[in-house]
């Protein structure tokens, strides 16, 4: 077994990783006090082609493999998660299923503008009285000559406002549960699409996330995914590959917490010592190592798995699932070791504390993974 990166997966990691310190940790707490969307470091993510990451060449995307993306989002997730949410929302259930539901036309016309950052994606599922149980979703769309009109209402949108094209589910035959639903491609300048309120959130604070209302909002019939019926196996197979995406980010707020904890236990002193000499200060120090390192493992897993063609949504289940847990739980040891300093904003281990908590509920919580983790073993 080879755990190894290749080289142009060492390469795409270590460019982002330099990109991400020199261009986007410098804004990081400011985006987040301002809640700020940052329009400029997007552009430059662009050229850098971060915005057709999943998309094949042909349609101008850098084509790359589940292992190297997941590594760039969890570059980018170390200095500013925020990005991240964007960005993955945008390749992972925007672009990809565009790409493996879409027609040739679709693809044709959505794709090139997506991978080049001109149009940022979004993906829409949740509504007001839904999230989990999505087959519940009550947005309608009925065929009127070639056209689909929908009707209904989205909430928790990320990229809301800021987006230019959505991947929305939506009920052709409301009497069938998840087998009426249908994914529809809808442009924010159809008629009868209006964004409506913005979140005011704990965390991931620089993408923006709003509702989304739909009334006698006219599709046409080509933008329809897949074929009627089928948009609930697009919105869950999109999900399956993004969710290691979710986990990716974990890591790199994980890792940036940890990173935060070890400089700060070996220059703080209390009693004579170092913090990180002291024993109960260590052990928590080894215990967010093993947390990040585990959760990493997983999500390379999950990739690999992806990449070679083989099954993985339960491993991409567990990766989010112990990636969020662990991010958590490693982001709240770091405003500990800090003490009464990782509770103030001048440090930012208190920005991944709450940056960390949103991985355990969006893209299905913790409790949803681990009923697809139980439904896996059971089956097997
Ligand atoms: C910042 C942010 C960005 C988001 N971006 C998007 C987006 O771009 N597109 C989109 O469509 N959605 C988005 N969401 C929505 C997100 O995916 C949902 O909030 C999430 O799936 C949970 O749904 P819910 O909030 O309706 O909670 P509910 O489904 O009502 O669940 C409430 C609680 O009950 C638990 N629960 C539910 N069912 C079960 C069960 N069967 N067994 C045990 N426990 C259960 C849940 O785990 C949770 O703890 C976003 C959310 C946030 C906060």
């Amino acid at each position: 077994m080879d755990f190894s990166l290749n080289q142009d997966q060492l390469a795409i990691q270590h460019m982002t990783r330099d990109f991400a310190r020199k261009e986007i940790a410098p804004h990081a707490e400011r985006l987040d006090r301002e809640a700020e969307y940052p329009k400029q470091i997007f552009d430059k993510l662009a050229e850098l082609g971060f915005f057709g990451m999943l998309v094949p060449e042909e349609y101008g995307g850098l084509g790359l493999d589940a292992v190297s993306y997941n590594l760039v989002l969890e570059e980018i997730a170390r200095v500013c998660a925020s990005v991240t949410v964007v960005l993955a929302v945008h390749n992972s259930v925007s672009c990809w299923p565009i790409l493996h539901f879409g027609n040739r036309q679709t693809k044709e016309k959505y794709l090139p503008k997506m991978a080049r950052g001109e149009v940022i994606g979004g993906f829409a599922l949740t509504e007001p009285h839904c999230g989990s149980d999505a087959s519940a979703i009550r947005t309608t769309a009925s065929l009127d000559g070639d056209t689909y009109v929908l009707n209904g209402q989205k909430t928790f949108i990320t990229s809301g406002s800021t987006g230019g094209v959505f991947i929305v589910m939506a009920k052709t035959d409301p009497t069938k549960g998840h087998r009426g639903i249908s994914a529809f491609v809808v442009e924010k300048d159809f008629p009868g699409f209006s964004v409506g309120k913005h979140e005011d959130k704990m965390g991931m604070r620089a993408s923006d996330t709003t509702e989304l209302f739909f009334e006698d909002c006219r599709v046409p019939a080509e933008n329809m995914l897949a074929s009627e019926g089928k948009g609930f196996k697009v919105a869950m197979a999109s999900l399956d590959g993004s969710r290691i995406g979710v986990a990716a980010q974990a890591v790199g707020i994980a890792q940036a917490a940890l990173d935060e904890a070890v400089e700060y236990a070996r220059e703080r002193k209390t009693f004579g010592k170092a913090l990180s000499e002291h024993g109960v200060i260590a052990d928590k120090l080894a215990r967010m190592k093993v947390w990040v390192e585990t959760s990493r493992l997983l999500v390379q897993k999950a990739a690999s798995l992806h990449d070679q063609g083989l099954p993985f949504g339960h491993v991409a289940a567990m990766a989010k699932y112990w990636g969020a847990e662990c991010a958590s739980k490693v982001a709240d040891e770091a405003v500990q070791i800090f003490g009464g300093y990782g509770y103030i904003k001048d440090y930012p281990v208190e920005r991944y504390y709450r940056d960390a908590r949103v991985t355990r509920i969006y893209e299905g919580t913790a409790e949803i993974q681990k009923i697809v983790i139980a439904r896996n073993l059971i089956r097997s």
